[in-house]
Order: structure tokens, then C-alpha cells, then sequence
């Protein structure tokens, strides 16, 4: 526990009663390391309420789409539009499904006629034990004999917009600067223009984009990072922090400008959709120039956004792609074994060894050319 003798959002008087584990990187886009003696229980849960819930919002999509792992709970589904208007819904699994199920009911005499398409077996269930309420003659099992499971690629693309920013984003990624720099061992009274902002909302906003160069030492190609970066020294009197969520989303936080301390210079990484911590190298070595361009705004970051864009983004979407791959391969096993006979957790006989991965591989051929040929068709246009 660090030795904060009051929470850093309210001021009010912490101890062990009123103490809480916050994540310095939000949970819901796979953060695991947490800080106490930082926060009262009650910021701690409005907090993450507000300005984490903002921010978390705004990158929800990009969540969904790697598959990123949480602690606890499941990443909710992303509502999404294709191009030409087809509303959907990304899983957390990564599978696009309808926004809404379709029910179409005719009646003829005394013959009833229910078509429902739904987004799974479970949902077609729910709605047949609803018309049944109704027309107790309805036979559920019957009906559910007769589903048919079916995948279509959708043959526009889908669109999406990134928003990152705003007042609570902003602080939520003040936040964590101020809990990664007190893990990394700064005071509170040495990070004081973030912690006075985030006290009074006060003053000019101490965090900004920065994509004028990469921060990140030797990035990895191939692989999704969340960081936070400190550095402080007494020299410069700069205190900083270096935030980049995804690759995509990169702040600098202010922390102080006048720092007297010992030097700090600290990073922590995460691969949020392995929930694993990574080394990496990040160099906070920005000149007074550009520290004082964040505060007065002036920095310009945005004019150097698409290049960024231009090289994260084919990660991101190799990565669904991947995830989409994995998925066909459970599939074409699962179906091989329903094929055979064969249940979850089942062995296969010795003889069945052979068919059955023939069986399997040509499943999964047909689906990844199915998959293949639909991403060409989107490619192309
Ligand atoms: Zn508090």
C-alpha cells in the first residue's frame, strides 16, 4: 500500500475502511495492475461510473474487435452499420450477428405459421416458448428439429468511427498516469498539475495527443499494447506520463513542471488480448517546446495521426482475421465430430483417427475459402 494519507480525486482521509484496488489501466480494456493507497472506495466506483465508462466506451469497438481479455465479465456486443445500411452486432467472440432477430407470424384457418430468424439457438428458443404462451399446441421441440444455422458474409464493409477524447476521457487518462507514477514510486505533491486538475477541473487540460513521433522503442509488429510511462527528473523539472492505448490512442500527461525528486523513468505494458505483461521501452525525452505546446494546445498532434493510423490499423485487422480463423477451425472439428457421433471430451477410435482428420481439414478448407474469397470481394471494392 502506498503511503497516501488522502484519496487523490476527493481529498478525503483514507485508511484501510475506505482504501481501494484501482486499475491503473481500466479493466474493461484488459488493464490487471491495480494501485491502492490511491483512491476512497466511493471515486473508485464513480470514477469508473464516469470517466473510465467514457473511455472505455469510446473504445469499445477496437476492444471487441481484438478480443481483448478481461478480469472479470464480457466485453459487451459493439453495435456496428455496414456501408450500405445492414445493422449488426459484433460479439465479443469476434462473430458479427443481426441487430435484432426477425419474426414474421401468418395465419391461414386455423394454421399458424412462425419464421424467426434469430442470432442463436438459445434466442429462437426464447421466442418460441413465447408464442407457445399463446398457442399452448405449439410443439417447442418440434420446431427447434427444424432450425438451420446458416453464415453469411456480409458483402460491404462495415464502417466504424474512432472518438477518443473529451473532458471524461481525459481525466480517466489522468487517472491513470497519476496511479501508474505512484506505483512507480513519485508522491502525490510531486505530480502536482495533474493531481490539482483533476481535483478542480481547473486550468488548462494537462494531457494531450502525441503522434509526432513514436514514443515506443522498437514496437512490435505483431502484437496489441496498452502502456503507461513515467519519467521525472529534477534536472528538466519535468514530470511525465506516456499513455497509448491500443497503438492508436497516445497522450502525454503532464504530471509536474516542477519536479525536484529522484529521476524516474518506468514503463509498464500489457498485451490486453493475452493479459500479459510486456517488456518495453519507451522514450518520455520530450523538450519544453513540446511540453508546453500540450498545455497551451498548440501541439498539432493531429496532423500526424493517419501515419499512425496507416501502420496500427492492419495489425488490428489481422488480428480479427485470425480470430475469425481460429473460430472456422473449431468449427470444421466440432462438425467432424458431431459427424462421427463423437461428444465434447470424447476420444477418437484408433481406426476413426484417420477419416476423421480428413473429414475435419476438408471442413475447414471449404470454410477458410469461403472466408477467403469474401474478404477478396470486400478488398476489391
Ligand atoms: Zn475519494
Amino acid at each position: 500500500m502506498n503511503n497516501n494519507a488522502e484519496c487523490v480525486i476527493c481529498a478525503r482521509d483514507m485508511d484501510a475502511g475506505n482504501d481501494s484496488a484501482e486499475h491503473v489501466i481500466p479493466q474493461a480494456i484488459g488493464g490487471r495492475w491495480v494501485v491502492t493507497g490511491f483512491i476512497c472506495r466511493s471515486c473508485n466506483s464513480r470514477a469508473g461510473g464516469s470517466w473510465d465508462a467514457v473511455l472505455t466506451k469510446q473504445l469499445a469497438w477496437l476492444s471487441t474487435i481484438v478480443g481483448v481479455v478481461r478480469e472479470r465479465g464480457e466485453a459487451p456486443d459493439v453495435a456496428v452499420t455496414t456501408v450500405e445500411g445492414e445493422q449488426l452486432m459484433l460479439r465479443s467472440d469476434g462473430a458479427y450477428v443481426f441487430r435484432r432477430p426477425t419474426i414474421a407470424e401468418t395465419a391461414d384457418g386455423n394454421t399458424f405459421n412462425i419464421s424467426i430468424t434469430g442470432r442463436s439457438v438459445a434466442e429462437v428458443r426464447q421466442h418460441l416458448a413465447g408464442f407457445k404462451r399463446r398457442h399452448p399446441e405449439v410443439d417447442i421441440e418440434a420446431a427447434m428439429a427444424t432450425i438451420t444455422k446458416t453464415r453469411h458474409y456480409i458483402d460491404n464493409p462495415c464502417q466504424t468511427s474512432l472518438v477518443f477524447g473529451g473532458p471524461e476521457a481525459s481525466a480517466s487518462l489522468i487517472k491513470t498516469a497519476l496511479a501508474a507514477a505512484v506505483n512507480f514510486g513519485l508522491t502525490l505533491d510531486a505530480c502536482d498539475v495533474a493531481m490539482t486538475y483533476l481535483r478542480t477541473f481547473d486550468g488548462p487540460l494537462p494531457v494531450d495527443f502525441f503522434f509526432a513521433r513514436d514514443l515506443v522503442k522498437a514496437r512490435p509488429d505483431d502484437r496489441i499494447l496498452h502502456c503507461v510511462s513515467v519519467r521525472a527528473d529534477s534536472a528538466s523539472g519535468q514530470a511525465l506520463a506516456y499513455v497509448d492505448y491500443f497503438g492508436l490512442w497516445r497522450s502525454i500527461v503532464i504530471l509536474s513542471r516542477d519536479y525536484t525528486g529522484p529521476a524516474v523513468s518506468k514503463t509498464y505494458a500489457i498485451d490486453p488480448t493475452l493479459g500479459e505483461e510486456v517488456a518495453l521501452e519507451v522514450e518520455l525525452d520530450l523538450d519544453e517546446m513540446e511540453v508546453a505546446s500540450i498545455l497551451d494546445g498548440s501541439s498539432g498532434a493531429l496532423t500526424d495521426w493517419p501515419s499512425v493510423y496507416a501502420r496500427v490499423m492492419p495489425m488490428v485487422l489481422k488480428r480479427a482475421e485470425g480470430r475469425h480463423r481460429e473460430r472456422l477451425i473449431e468449427e470444421g472439428v466440432t462438425e467432424a465430430a458431431a459427424a462421427f457421433g463423437l461428444k465434447p471430451g470424447d476420444l477418437i477410435p484408433e481406426e476413426k483417427q484417420e477419416p476423421f482428420a480428413r473429414l475435419a481439414s476438408r471442413l475447414i478448407a471449404e470454410k477458410v475459402v469461403e472466408m477467403t474469397v469474401a474478404l477478396e470481394r470486400l478488398r476489391s471494392m
